[in-house]
C-alpha cells in the first residue's frame, strides 16, 4: 500500500521536507474492536467521519495538535501526545496515560486514535493498549490489530519499546535495568541536542546512596581513599564479558529477576520455587569496570557531555562518564551513555556485616 511507502520517505526526507508537502490522503480508518478506531489525520479532521462513528474521544499521536475547529467540538474529549515518527522517540512513557484515556473512551463512548498516516505511532499506542487490556504479548497484540488494519507497522524503535513494555508486564518498572538503559538513552539524545540534561529527564539521576536513610541497600561501594559511600549494589548495571549493553535487549540481571550483584561479580538469584526450597543461581559477570546509574553526587553529569567522576568528599578520581560517545570496558563490552567506576578505586562493603561486627 502507498501509505506505508510515503510514511517511510517522510522519515528519510524529514530534514528537507515539511509535512505540508505530503498529504495524509483520504480519510482512512478501521475499527479495531467495538468503540476503538484507528486511522489517519484526515479521518480525525473529517466531521462526517467523526459523526458516523459517533466519536466521543480523539487521541492524537502526532507532531502537531488537531486544529481548533476539531479539538473544540462540544462533546469530544481530546488528548495530544507530541511525538515524531522516529525510532529514537520515547513513546513508551506515554503508554500509561494513553491507556487511561482510551479505556475511558471505550467505556463511555467511541475513541479514534490517529497519527498522520495511521501506520506507526497511533498503531503502536493501540497495540500497547490491547497488550495491557488482554495481557497479550507484543506479537499477539500486533496480529490482532493488524487483522483489523492492514497498514499497521510500528517503526523499529517503537516495536522495541512495545517488547520492553511486555517485559515489564504492561507497566513502567523503574527497577528494570532494560528500562533504566532506555531512559538513559533517551536522556542522552536530549543532552546531545541541548548540551545539558533537561529538567524533565533529571529523574534518570538516582539518589546519592550515602544519603539514603530509609531502607538503605546494605551492599555498597565506598571510595577507596576516604571510604565515603559512592554507589549501592543496586546502582550497578551488570554486564557480561564482551557483550554490548543495549536497552533493546534483555539485561542479564532482569532475566534473573530479583537478583543482586555480589562482590565476586556474581548475580545471586533466590527464586522461591516452593516454601521450603530456595534455589540459588549464579551468573559470572565482567568485573573490569562497574557501569553504574548516574547518581546525585556526580555534579558535572547534568551539564557536561563527558568528564571525570571524582569522589565528592576527597576528590579522588573514581571513574568517568560520557553521555554521547559512551565507554568501552577492557572486555569489549560497550555502553552509551556510560557512567563507570574503576574497581581498584572503590571498595566493596557489606554494612550488615559491619554492624554485626560492631555488636
Ligand atoms: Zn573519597
Ligand atoms: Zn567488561
Amino acid at each position: 500500500m502507498m501509505e506505508n511507502n510515503v510514511g517511510r520517505s517522510v522519515k528519510k526526507e524529514e530534514a528537507r521536507l515539511c509535512r505540508e508537502d505530503f498529504d495524509a490522503g483520504p480519510s482512512n480508518l478501521d475499527c479495531i474492536e467495538p468503540g476503538l478506531w484507528l486511522g489517519n489525520l484526515t479521518a480525525a479532521m473529517d466531521l462526517d467521519v467523526l459523526e458516523s462513528i459517533k466519536c466521543s474521544h480523539i487521541l492524537t499521536v502526532d507532531s502537531c495538535p488537531l486544529p481548533r475547529n476539531i479539538s473544540l467540538i462540544p462533546g469530544i474529549k481530546t488528548m495530544f501526545i507530541q511525538v515524531t515518527d522516529l525510532p529514537k522517540e520515547d513513546l513508551l512513557s506515554h503508554f500509561q496515560s494513553a491507556y487511561t484515556f482510551i479505556k475511558d473512551g471505550q467505556e463511555n463512548g467511541v475513541v479514534l486514535v490517529h497519527c498522520y498516516f495511521g501506520v506507526s505511532r497511533s498503531s503502536s499506542i493501540v497495540i500497547a493498549y490491547i497488550m495491557k487490556k488482554y495481557e497479550l504479548s507484543f506479537e499477539e497484540a500486533f496480529q490482532r490489530v493488524k487483522n483489523k488494519r492492514k497498514y499497521v507497522a510500528p517503526n523499529a524503535g517503537f516495536e522495541a519499546q512495545l517488547k520492553l513494555y511486555e517485559t515489564m508486564k504492561f507497566t513502567i518498572d523503574e527497577k528494570c535495568f532494560q528500562y533504566i538503559l532506555f531512559r538513559l538513552r533517551i536522556a542522552a539524545e536530549k543532552v546531545r541536542q541541548v548540551k545539558i540534561l533537561p529538567t524533565e529527564y533529571m529523574n534518570v539521576i538516582k539518589a546519592d546512596p550515602s544519603l539514603i536513610t530509609v531502607r538503605p541497600d546494605p551492599l555498597v561501594y565506598r571510595c577507596f581513599k576516604c571510604r565515603r559511600i559512592v554507589a549501592s549494589a543496586r546502582n550497578v548495571i551488570p554486564h557480561e564479558v564482551g557483550r554490548r549493553l543495549s536497552w533493546k535487549r534483555a539485561c542479564i540481571a532482569d532475566e534473573a529477576a530479583g537478583s543482586w550483584v555480589s562482590d565476586a561479580g556474581l548475580i545471586q538469584t533466590n527464586s522461591k520455587q516452593d516454601e521450603q526450597q530456595e534455589t540459588s543461581v549464579q551468573l559470572k559477570l565482567c568485573q573490569q569496570i562497574y557501569f553504574v546509574e548516574p547518581l546525585a553526587w556526580m555534579k558535572n553529569v547534568t551539564h557536561c557531555e563527558q568528564g571525570r567522576l571524582n569522589c565528592p568528599k576527597c576528590d579522588y578520581k573514581l571513574g568517568s562518564f560520557s553521555w554521547i560517545m559512551g565507554c568501552q570496558c577492557p572486555c569489549g563490552s560497550k555502553m552509551a551513555p556510560a557512567f563507570y567506576l574503576i574497581p581498584s578505586k572503590v571498595e566493596w562493603s557489606n554494612m550488615v556485616k559491619n554492624i554485626q561486627i560492631t555488636l
